[in-house]
């Protein structure tokens, strides 16, 4: 950003995981560039109220109310309002100052605030994935219509993005989604069946939330985010191609009509794609580690295994049909992730439960936001049945 430009004011909405801390690391890299407005958590009060004292935003919330006195109390010496409950996220994204809404939070709970950002003409520095898989129809529309831009903040849709460009209008003839393959790249299907939670949130090269270290073990991760990728580059489901990368270097590739291909690289770091979505279309310097070409002993690439990993294969199914479809994949996995996660369910038994929901739950073509609500909750409760 130029020396002249004013500070962005951000908001982060669940300032408290994995990509809300790293989102906070790149404002005390440039403190001169951002401003923190607003932090909104779900549980972790602790954590909130230390990143409250330390950043001294305007307002914080809390989406779970039982930890409101707490937070209201720890912060009493400042002058930060303080709010309860997840209508309160709704509501503060639309404050006037903020000009960035930070998605940083997890699942379907991400797609209202989203949607209300937007409504209020705030940029959506987007990682909550769920949300364009579950309405990316709706919100592409909704984002076109107040017009305002949806930045990538996931690695791979960040690197497609930087490799736009200054491409303005030349034909994508196919996006090429890298995947890490995750712990179990090389499990057979029966050692799968027995894997282990702890075996799942191993994650070989990203440190994540609980959530998408069980998508990437699972390659549901990969399948959110080829629907995510059609969404927010507007591509045939047919011309995302997913390539198993196991060191995670190049972050994801586009190839054009004549043939060219352009990567983009870089070390596995959140903090790069957070920042470029935060000064797009500036690139700021930064401390972050850099790659070495000399130590790095080779870029290696294989096929996706479907057999062995049914969930992307769901996840493409899901897309093609469309309508409420990918919403009902969604919120079936998350209902499965948390029973993995609760040790209710095996690792295999994700995939199954997925696409039975997908056979079940009734289909809709031109979903509206409530239908999709109706569909998340109809699909939650049909899966939690099962479990
Ligand atoms: P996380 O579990 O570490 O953090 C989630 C945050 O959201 C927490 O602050 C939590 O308090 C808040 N939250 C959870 N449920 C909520 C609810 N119902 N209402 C309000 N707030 C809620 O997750 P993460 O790994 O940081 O991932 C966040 C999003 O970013 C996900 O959509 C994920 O797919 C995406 N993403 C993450 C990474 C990564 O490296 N972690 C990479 C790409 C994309
Ligand atoms: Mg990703």
């Amino acid at each position: 950003m130029a020396e002249t430009d004013k500070k962005r004011v951000i908001a982060i909405l669940g300032s408290t995981g994995s990509i809300g801390v790293q989102t906070l690391q790149v404002v005390e890299e440039h403190p001169e560039c951002f401003e923190v407005y607003a932090l909104t958590a779900n549980e972790r009060v602790e954590e909130l109220i230390a990143q409250a004292r330390k950043f001294q935003p305007e307002a914080v919330v809390i989406a779970n109310e039982a930890k409101y006195e707490q937070l209201k109390e720890a912060l009493q010496d400042l002058p930060i309002k303080v709010y309860g409950g997840y209508e309160a996220i709704c509501q503060i994204v639309q404050s006037q100052p903020i000009d960035i809404v930070v998605t940083a939070l997890v699942g379907f709970a991400g797609l209202r605030p989203t949607i209300e950002a937007i409504k209020a003409g705030k940029a959506i520095a987007l990682a909550n994935k769920e949300t364009m898989v579950v309405a990316g129809e709706l919100v592409n529309k909704l984002a076109h219509q107040y017009k305002t831009p949806i930045l990538p903040v996931d690695s791979e849709h960040s690197a497609i993005f930087q490799c736009l460009a200054g491409e303005a209008d030349n034909h994508i003839e196919k996006l090429i989604l890298t995947a890490s393959g995750g712990p179990f790249r090389t499990f057979s299907k029966k050692e799968l069946e027995t894997v282990t939670k702890e075996q799942a949130l191993k994650h070989p090269n990203w440190s994540m939330g609980a959530k998408i270290t069980i998508d990437s073990a699972s390659m549901m991760n990969k399948g959110l985010e080829v629907i995510e990728a059609k969404w927010l580059f507007g591509v045939c489901p047919d011309d995302i191609e997913v390539v198993v990368h196991p060191q995670s270097i190049i972050h994801s590739m586009v190839q054009f009509a004549d043939g060219a291909v352009k990567a983009q690289l870089g070390t596995p770091d959140m903090r790069l794609p957070i920042m470029y979505a935060l000064s797009y279309p500036v690139r700021l310097p930064s401390t972050f580690g850099r790659l070495d070409f000399t130590t790095m002993k080779e870029l290696t690439f294989e096929a996706p295994d479907l057999e062995r990993f049914p969930n992307l294969q769901l996840a493409y199914h899901a897309l093609k049909m469309g309508g409420n479809m990918p919403c009902v994949l969604n919120a079936a996995n998350e209902v499965c992730v948390s029973a993995f996660l609760h040790d209710k369910i095996k690792f295999t038994e994700m995939s199954r439960l997925i696409e039975r929901a997908l056979q079940s739950v009734d289909y809709q073509l031109n979903p509206t936001l409530d239908q999709l609500i109706a569909t998340d909750c109809i699909t939650r409760r049909t899966v939690e049945g099962w479990i």
